[in-house]
Order: structure tokens, then sequence, then C-alpha cells
């Protein structure tokens, strides 16, 4: 079974999909966190010249990415942790716009799911890297909501953390993800959509659990 949640920032995809894995006892994968792993290579190496399309191949072309559960390695190392800095998730979000830098990395995501039970979450599951997902979910909740969980988690790290910021980061966030060129976070169109403003993660993981067992026994 194949499962994809996309959706905007700090909709809870991560911790959903993650809970929905262990529940139905598949495997998950965050393809966010595959472009964070890409943005801290290209932070690490100063790289910034992404316009340069034959230096950009050869810049990916030496690059050695794993995933295994659920940790990310760049080069063996496990970067888990350093790609949760707020600068590569930005950094992550400005590299995901670039066509070459999308077909790098759907190519491995396909790869890493081909033939097997699993969930993933990111922007454009539904609509490119599982198009024949058995169940696409499209995850959202207000914007002031999203903000408001994603200063909380900011504050653990950074008692300064200002949450006019956060929000308006988030909005920008929003914008660049839907309006990029390409593989804008679009609802796949045979997507459900579920506003999570209002559900806790238990209410929402039963609303997933609702669907797939409408049609699986699980
Ligand atoms: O999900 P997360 O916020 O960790 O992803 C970091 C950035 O990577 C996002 O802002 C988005 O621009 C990009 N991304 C993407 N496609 C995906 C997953 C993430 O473009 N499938």
């Amino acid at each position: 079974m194949q499962i994809a949640i996309d959706g905007p920032s700090a909709a809870g995809k991560s911790t959903l999909a993650k809970k929905l894995a262990e529940k139905l006892n598949i495997e998950y994968l965050d393809t966010g966190a595959m472009y964070r792993t890409l943005a801290l290579y290209f932070y690490e190496e100063n790289f910034t010249n992404f316009d340069d399309e034959e230096e950009l191949k050869v810049f990916l072309s030496k690059i050695k990415i794993d995933v295994r559960n659920n940790k990310f390695y760049l080069f063996d190392r496990d970067v888990s942790q350093d790609i949760r800095e707020e600068e590569i998730g930005l950094l992550a979000s400005k590299i995901s716009s670039y066509q070459i830098i999308r077909s790098f990395l759907v190519e491995k995501q396909q790869e890493i799911a081909k033939g097997k039970d699993i969930v993933m979450d990111g922007r454009d599951v539904g609509t490119v890297i599982l198009k024949n997902a058995d169940f696409k979910f499209y995850l959202t909740a207000d914007v002031n909501k999203r903000a408001q969980r994603r200063y909380k988690d900011l504050l653990v790290k950074d008692p300064n953390a200002d949450f006019n910021k956060t929000l308006e980061a988030l909005k920008k966030r929003d914008h660049d993800d839907m309006t990029r060129e390409h593989s804008p976070l679009t609802k796949a169109t045979d997507a459900i959509e579920i506003d999570t403003s209002h559900l806790t993660i238990d209410e929402t993981i039963d609303e997933f659990l609702k669907v797939i067992r409408g049609t699986c026994n699980v």
C-alpha cells in the first residue's frame, strides 16, 4: 500500500505521516528532509551558482545522500539534526524551485518507494512522485494555526523567537511553494483534503484510517 501526504509547511504532515506508518506497520519517508540534506550540502560547500546548469549537474553528480531508518546521511554523516536548522529549511525551499534538483531527488524518492508499502510526505508526492498511490491526502490548516505550532517548536530552541516573524516566514514559504514554476504545491485531483486546524494528532489519524479502512482490510 502506498500513501501520499502533501500540504503546506507546518500542517503536521511529518508527525502524522510517521504515526500513520507506525500504525500500519509500513515504511515512512520524509521527502522534505531530502531537500534539506541537499541544501545542507550546498550550504557547507558554499555553492550558490544554481543558475549554471552544467556546474549544478557536476556538483550533484558528486553528492552521496542516503536514507536509513528515517535518518538522513550526507557522505555517511548523520545530518538528521543539522538539517532542521531554520536557515537550511529556507535554502531547501529555494533550491526546490530548480527542475534539475527536483528530478535528481524525485528519481531517488521513486527508487526508495519501488515495490514497497510506504507513507511519504512532501509537496509533490501525490502529483509527481507517487502518481498511482493507493491513497492521497492533502493536509492543510489555517496559516495562523500553523504559525502557532511552528512558533511553539521554535521557542524550545530559541526563547527570543518572534511570532510575527514566524507567521510572515510561513506565508512566504507558502507563496514560494505554491507559485514556483516546477511542481508547485497543489492538491492532486484525487486527493482527500483534511483540515487539521481543529483536529488533534489522534483525530487526524482517525480520519486517515477511516478512509483507508473504508477500502482496505487493515
Ligand atoms: O517539508 P519541509 O518543510 O521539511 O521541506 C523543506 C522544503 O523542501 C519545502 O519548503 C519545500 O519547498 C521543499 N519540498 C519540495 N518537495 C517536497 C518536499 C519538500 O519542494 N516533496
